[in-house]
């Protein structure tokens, strides 16, 4: 079992003998990154690429929006207090850890019907340390083509962080929403589009005026997790399908860079040559 330390880790080795990792202790825990359309990109610097999520911020007339909230190991609203200024609508892509770590501190949260009943009691601990999960979990991460470093976060928080206890407080949605349902921030107006297959409620939101879309894990450029325990492989051929012909100018993806309208027909049909 890895030791906590305050900002170390202890990792155990292949042989048997553990290294002392030193773990930094962060200055600062979100970087954020200012894009055209009034969209405001922030993430979570020293978490490994497959558990850091991209959280965006939307800026509207009457209300803004706020797209998942990263692993919860810091606050989120603290941390963007400043840009956070007015009435603020928080929506979760999915309900997967590192989306919802943060969602419980947003007063105003949305998620799809279908996942619902993920967010009314507190999330189940969730290590971050390799050796805390699965063999099963891991390789499925593995085969997907992600490196799993033994510990999934390159520095900690606070120095009293405990690397092994990780679990996000109730946050139960106060709107739920389906296909075709609309999020009105006054000047602009975002469509709920349902995107099932990564995660049963997975969901994109879909500004028609400008094709920007949103699309949470349904597809982002980079592995996609299609094996998952709650994952569907015929669901998510008919969200590629779907995502193949959408008329987008750009996408803000759950993960990795943004891309356009021509990348996003190549990674449905892509997806689609693999498993359809
Ligand atoms: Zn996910």
């Amino acid at each position: 079992m890895p030791q906590h330390g305050r900002g170390h880790v202890w990792i155990p080795w292949e042989w048997g003998y553990a290294v002392r990792m030193p773990l930094q202790i962060a200055s600062r825990w979100f970087n954020f990154e200012r894009l055209a359309d009034g969209v405001t990109r922030i993430w979570e610097p020293h978490v490994i690429r497959v558990m850091q999520c991209n959280i965006w911020h939307v800026h509207g007339r009457t209300r803004d929006l706020l797209i998942d909230t990263g692993l919860g190991v810091a606050s989120l609203s603290e941390a963007a207090a400043d840009i956070f200024g007015k009435a603020l609508t928080a929506v979760a892509t999915h309900t997967h850890v590192d989306h919802v770590g943060s969602l419980h501190e947003f007063a105003d949260r949305i998620v799809h019907a279908d996942e619902a009943h993920k967010l009314t009691s507190a999330s189940e601990n969730f290590s971050m340390m390799r050796d805390d999960h699965s063999v099963e979990f891991i390789a499925g991460l593995e085969r997907a083509g992600y490196e799993v470093d033994p510990c999934f976060l390159t520095a900690v928080p606070h120095a009293d962080f405990n690397l092994q206890q990780l679990s996000c407080p109730p946050a139960p949605a106060t709107r739920l929403v389906r296909e075709g349902d609309v999020i009105d921030l006054g000047d602009r107006v975002f469509e709920v589009l349902h995107l099932p297959g990564h995660s049963p409620g997975s969901l994109g939101l879909w500004e028609a005026k400008t094709g920007i879309l949103f699309s949470g894990d349904a597809i982002y450029d980079g592995p996609l997790l299609d094996e998952l325990p709650d994952s569907d492989i015929p669901a998510y051929i008919s969200t590629m399908r779907r995502l193949e012909n959408l008329r987008a100018r750009i996408v803000h993806a759950g993960h990795d860079p943004s891309f356009d309208g021509s990348r996003l027909r190549q990674l449905a049909r892509e997806y689609l040559m693999r498993r359809a």
